[in-house]
């Protein structure tokens, strides 16, 4: 079934925000099938954000992204790339429901907490970069 692409990113994890979200992810529904700490080279980074490489705002998100560890997800279920995405909130924080996990733990733009992927095919891409010894079944 479908799989996509979750990541903590280095404020949630300072901020031991890690728990939470699993929780409603395991809550939810969705089954973990990958998990991982790591801290992201800024060419990794840099490779993850790779559609957003012309924006101005790019070296600072990829240096914030590489700044401490991550914490990498796959999550499995069904339709789960769009409803990770809504369980996540809108990039804006201030523009996120609360309930929403970037409506119910930030309020800047640049320190949204968690990443997922914004389509099946990213998070296929993303997948294969931050897994690339694959998941469980
Ligand atoms: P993510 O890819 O991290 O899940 P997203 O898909 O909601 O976030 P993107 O458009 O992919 O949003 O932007 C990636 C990240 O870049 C955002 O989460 C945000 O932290 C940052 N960002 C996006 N737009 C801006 C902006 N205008 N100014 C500063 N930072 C921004
Ligand atoms: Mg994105």
């Amino acid at each position: 079934s479908e799989r996509t692409f979750i990541a903590v990113k280095p404020d949630g994890v300072q901020r031991g925000l890690v728990g939470d979200i699993i929780a409603r992810f395991e809550k939810r529904g969705y089954k973990l099938v990958g998990l991982k700490m790591v801290t992201p080279t800024k060419e990794k980074a840099a490779e993850h954000y790779q559609d957003l490489s012309s924006k101005p705002f790019f070296g600072g998100l990829v240096d914030f992204f590489s700044s401490g560890p991550i914490v990498c997800m796959c999550w499995e279920g069904l339709d789960v790339v769009k409803q990770g995405r809504q369980m996540m909130g809108e990039t804006q924080p201030l523009a996120s429901k609360p309930g929403s996990i970037r409506g119910d733990f930030s309020i800047d733009l640049g320190r949204n907490i968690i990443h997922g992927s914004d389509s099946v095919e990213s998070a296929e891409r993303e997948l294969a970069m931050w897994f690339p010894e694959g998941v469980n079944e």
